[in-house]
This record gives structure tokens, sequence and C-alpha cells, in this order.
């Protein structure tokens, strides 16, 4: 990841630096927004909200009368793990966070592993993201549970909008504010500029692969039932728990400014996102599950991958920095 200038949002949070050097004018902040998203695009989001969702619905049934064959769950799984993780390490404590740095072989794999999770193009992600932190639970958080107010409609109200609701509104976060180096990067921006095609890759892969293992036309449709239709469902859904229910429900054992919460029933499906509470106490750490026993398959991951040699400066928990976070650490002097 190149180095933000003096000027760019912070790549921990996307927040703009606090002072800058004496005797030099500071630059006047970027606005929040910028343009609007075009209606086409809301339409889009709608099939692809409500079609995965019916796969979903249609999945018990389906598998009640025709079974699930064995390449049928493997397939599932490859996309549903290689997406997954694309979002977790890949979109989030990567291209958001900077949470390590890795070759552009695999920046690229990450990349497009995010892309086809069609979650949205790299940019966009990002730079939701990186808002979402610098605000959370504020006026500008885009998708915070706590908008409509702590009431019982408010909250699940609330919960709704982080869920899913927020998607849906025409509003775009600049990516000039919030993700300025990866508006400078071509790898990135390619994936921006061709995420309809990445789209595609990522429905029709998993249909090509059942037609050519099972060598049939009935093997090309049930994988493209369960490796691209329920595995899109599936993977959306879980992201966007941890944008709800992770900021309602669950544990805070470590100060943060906002009501981020470690949900454990979560964390194996969530591929360990949701330890949230300590992701937004130290945004930029590689691993969210820091304590004994937390699962977090994403900081398994990416550890296996310093290993490989391919990623380093992995920003690992430390110990210290990390008891200054607790709820219950002493106050400073
Ligand atoms: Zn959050
Ligand atoms: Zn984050």
């Amino acid at each position: 990841m190149t180095a933000s200038t003096s000027a760019a949002p912070s790549v921990v949070t996307g927040a703009a630096p606090a002072t800058t050097r004496p005797g030099r004018p500071r630059k006047p902040q970027q606005p929040l927004l910028y343009g609007r998203k075009p209606r086409i695009e809301i339409v889009f989001l709608w099939v692809f909200v409500t079609v995965p969702l019916l796969a979903v619905a249609a999945a018990v049934p389906v598998f009640w009368g025709w079974g699930l064959s064995w390449t049928d769950v493997g397939i599932y799984l490859f996309f549903h793990f290689f997406t997954g993780f694309g979002i977790t390490v890949g979109f989030h404590r990567y291209l958001t966070h900077g949470a390590f740095k890795a070759k552009r072989w695999l920046r690229i794999v990450l990349a497009l592993a995010g892309t086809m999770a069609i979650e949205g193009a790299p940019i966009r992600w990002v730079a939701d993201h990186r808002r979402h932190h610098q605000f959370a639970e504020e006026a500008d958080d885009p998708h915070s549970p706590w908008r409509f107010g702590e009431s019982v409609k408010g909250l699940a109200k609330g919960l709704v909008w982080a869920h899913m609701g927020w998607l849906f509104t025409r509003e775009n976060t600049n990516s000039r504010r919030f993700a300025p180096d990866l508006v400078a990067d071509k790898d990135i921006r390619w994936f921006q500029k061709n995420f309809v095609w990445v789209l595609l890759f990522s429905l029709l892969l998993p249909a090509a692969l059942g037609g050519l293992l099972t060598w049939s036309w009935q093997g090309a449709v049930t994988a493209y039932f369960w490796g691209g239709l329920v595995r899109i469902a599936v993977v959306h859904h879980v992201t966007w728990s941890v944008n709800s229910v992770c900021h309602v429900f669950g544990e805070r054992p470590f100060k943060t400014t906002d009501k981020a919460a470690n949900v454990w029933w979560l964390a194996l499906l969530s591929l360990g996102e949701s330890w949230h509470n300590l992701h937004h106490a130290d945004p930029t750490c590689a691993r969210h599950g820091v304590e004994k026993g937390q699962i977090d398959l994403s900081a398994r991951l990416i550890w296996l991958f310093e290993k490989a040699g391919w990623v380093w400066d992995v920003r690992w928990p430390k110990e210290d920095r990390l008891n200054a976070k607790r709820v219950d650490a002493p106050v400073a002097a």
C-alpha cells in the first residue's frame, strides 16, 4: 500500500490528520459525499439482495427434493471461503486498515476475491468502511444501528438499516477523501472499473465448474444455485451482521467511543470479524480475536501468508497496547 500523503486520511480510520506542520496551510477538507449512485445501480442492488435471498429460502425444499452432491458442497465451500476471506482479509484488514503489507500478486488475488463477494467494488467498500470508523454511531456513520434512537422501535428499525437498508440510499461516500490511496492504485482501479465482469465471473464460475466436474447440465444448474446464489446470500448476511448485530449485542471489554461489541457466536461464521469491540478499539490490528480461545480464522490465514513470506509488517496485537485499551485499565497519571 502506498503511504498516505500528509493531507490524506489515515489508513486506520479515514480521519484527516489533526494538525499539519507549522507554516504549512492545511488543505481544505474534501466533502463527505460525492455525486449520487446511478438509479440503475439501485435496481441491480435490489436484484442482488433479493434473488440470492430467495435462493436461500428455496434451499431447504431443494435440499429435501434433490439432495446435495459432494461436488456442490465442495464448490460451495470453496467460493464461500474464497470470497469470505476476500472481504475479511482483503477488503477489510488489508485494503481498509493496512494491517499488513503484501506482495503485488497477493494484493490482486485478495482484491479479486473480495470483489467476487459482490458487496460492491473495492474503493467504495473501503471508503464506506473508513467513514464508518471515523464517525461510528454519529450522524455521518453510513450504517449505525443507533440512527433512529434507543427505543425498541428505533433500534429495530436501526438494525434493519445497519444490516442492509443503508445500501439503498443514493448518497455516495467521497472516495477521494476516504480512500485516496486506492484511487491512486491502478490494480485496485481495475477492479473498480470492471466490477460488472467480476460479478458475472463470480456467478458463472461455480456453474462452469459444476458442469465440468459432473459433465452434466444439471451439475451446472445445482452448482450455480449452491455455489453462486446461496453462497452470495450467506456471505452477504454474515458481513452485514457485523454492521448490525455487532454494534448492538455482545460484550465490550475494550474502550471505544462507539457501541461496537464482541459477539462470540458469530466468530466462526464471520471468520473472526465479530470480535468487533477489539477491532474498533484497535482498528489496524491484524487479529481481532485477541484473547485466548477467541477463534479468528482471518488472523490465522494472515499468519499462514506471513509464514509463506507473502505478507510482512503484520500488525500483531501487543500486550501493553491491548492492556491500555481495556475498560478496567488503570487511568494513566
Ligand atoms: Zn463497526
Ligand atoms: Zn474496520
